[in-house]
């Protein structure tokens, strides 16, 4: 059901056939190098791009720009204490910022992290650390088709494996990734996270949970896991993550702003060494490379968070948008996730091999059709594993409605109806970091581009 009303709104504008042709072309055929002005509805990322509260918008007004011991810093801390249970909060300009205070004082050169899955930018950072970051993903968390309630899961059995081979004085740090953002972002059991928690301590390892989508998670246990069934998601939240040592968080993700980050923890030993390292990268430890006002609004938006019915609006609509997907016979990865729906490219354009890039294809007619983007997950942006072509459609929190989901699926049926025209690409031009491709090399397609005959979709 649906919980908000709006007081401010957004103009947004669906550019000419002629234009979205013209501007992909220019784009190089890459999503991220079109300009926002010309997409209609924006579904790149969840991350930062939500609306904020009228609480939080007040708060941003009241926030203190002290340097050190910022009001607003007194409430990030008694909500991270009242909403997560951890006593010690340093906040970092975003999460990127709190993995490389927090992995930067717990890691060494030759060290081992383990994790359900790394995300893209814990990966790196463990990896500067000169440590390595090693997947332990359930057998089952890249299947698109399964219908298990926990795809998100640790394998305690991976783990054991790796330890059994290097052993345990080598691994230092298991992380657990809620929900697991890098495995279509699937939720993890509070059941799983307690056998976690033992087994960081059979190896003497410190145990973090990355939280970034710790809400969201929450809800999915309150749904699916029997032991919670009448908990409520501010509850499991506490009970789940209250068995880490410390927290990592992007406050873009379920801390509702659209910047900001910290790191949480109880140990007071560990809290001393993160703030030295904050201080280094981030800033005095009562404001670390945000803003007063911004600290205020994500104090605000934790509690939001973990509120019955946002959480339920949010993940319900993400829910709802993957089965109209669907319902119109796009092979869409289930269950789906909390915050983004994952389309299986490489079945949607069976014609098109993996070094033609059937996702990057996918999104870029999604775009021609109906100004729509998306992101590719597949053979374009990780070159070299075996990762199914995924694209995926986040989507902002607490910013679209059902109309615009309506244009997104009339958008897929237009591409699916002429899927037999749609070519692959390749690419022309590749930058000097080649990890990073897919955020500024430039395609061409394969073959001339189809023939428009009708056009459903200009304004
Ligand atoms: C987004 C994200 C991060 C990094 O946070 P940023 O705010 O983008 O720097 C880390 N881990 C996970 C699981 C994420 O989703």
């Amino acid at each position: 059901m649906v919980a908000y009303k709006s007081k401010v709104v957004e103009r947004i504008r669906l550019p000419s056939r002629e234009q979205r042709s013209r501007a992909l072309e220019e784009a190089g055929y890459n999503a991220f190098n079109l300009s926002a002005d010309n997409v209609f509805i924006d579904l790149l990322t969840d991350s930062g791009t939500g609306a904020m509260s009228d609480d939080q918008w007040a708060a941003l007004l009241r926030g203190d720009e002290s340097y050190a011991g910022s009001a607003s810093f007194d409430r990030l801390e008694s909500a991270v204490a009242d909403v997560m249970g951890f006593e010690h909060v340093v906040p970092t300009h975003q999460g990127r910022g709190a993995e490389n205070v927090l992995y930067g004082t717990l890691l060494s050169e030759g060290d081992v992290a383990l994790n359900n899955t790394h995300f893209d930018t814990t990966r790196a950072h463990v990896s500067n650390q000169g440590a390595d970051p090693v997947d332990c993903p359930v057998s089952g968390a890249h299947n698109p088709e399964t219908d298990e309630p926990f795809k998100g899961n640790f394998s305690l059995e991976e783990a054991r494996a790796v330890v059994d081979e290097v052993g345990p004085e080598r691994v230092p740090l298991v992380i657990l990734t809620i929900t697991n953002n890098s495995a279509a972002g699937q939720p993890v059991s509070v059941a799983n996270t307690r056998r976690v928690r033992a087994f960081a301590d059979e190896i003497d390892a410190t145990f973090v949970i990355d939280a970034c989508r710790f809400a969201e998670n929450a809800y999915f246990v309150t749904r699916r896991e029997d032991e919670f069934a009448d908990a409520t998601v501010a509850e499991v939240a506490r009970e789940q993550l209250g068995h880490a040592d410390a927290l990592v968080m992007s406050g873009k993700k379920d801390g509702l702003v659209n910047v900001g980050g910290f790191v949480a923890t109880d140990d007071e030993s560990l809290f001393e060494r993160c703030k030295q390292r904050a201080i280094l990268y981030e800033g005095f430890p009562t404001y670390g490379g945000m803003a007063g006002r911004d600290v205020a609004a994500m104090a605000v938006g934790l509690r939001e968070a973990v509120e019955e019915s946002y959480v339920e609006d949010r993940v319900e609509q993400v829910r709802e948008f993957g089965a109209m997907l669907e319902e119109i016979g796009l092979p869409v990865y289930t269950p789906t996730s909390g915050h983004a729906v994952y389309i299986d490219a490489g079945a949607t354009f069976p014609e098109i091999p993996p070094d033609e890039f059937p996702g990057q294809a996918l999104v870029c007619e999604l775009y021609r059709e109906g100004g729509v983007r998306g992101v590719e997950l597949g053979s374009f942006a990780f070159p070299e594993t075996d990762r199914p072509e995924l694209v995926r459609l986040a989507v902002p929190r607490r910013t679209y409605h059902r109309e615009h989901f309506d244009h997104v699926v009339e958008t897929a049926e237009a591409v699916l109806e002429k899927r037999d025209e749609v070519s692959g690409l390749e690419i022309v031009s590749n930058p000097a970091v080649p990890e990073l491709r897919h955020f500024s090399a430039a395609l061409e397609p394969l073959s001339a581009e189809p023939a428009t005959v009708t056009d459903t979709n200009t304004d």
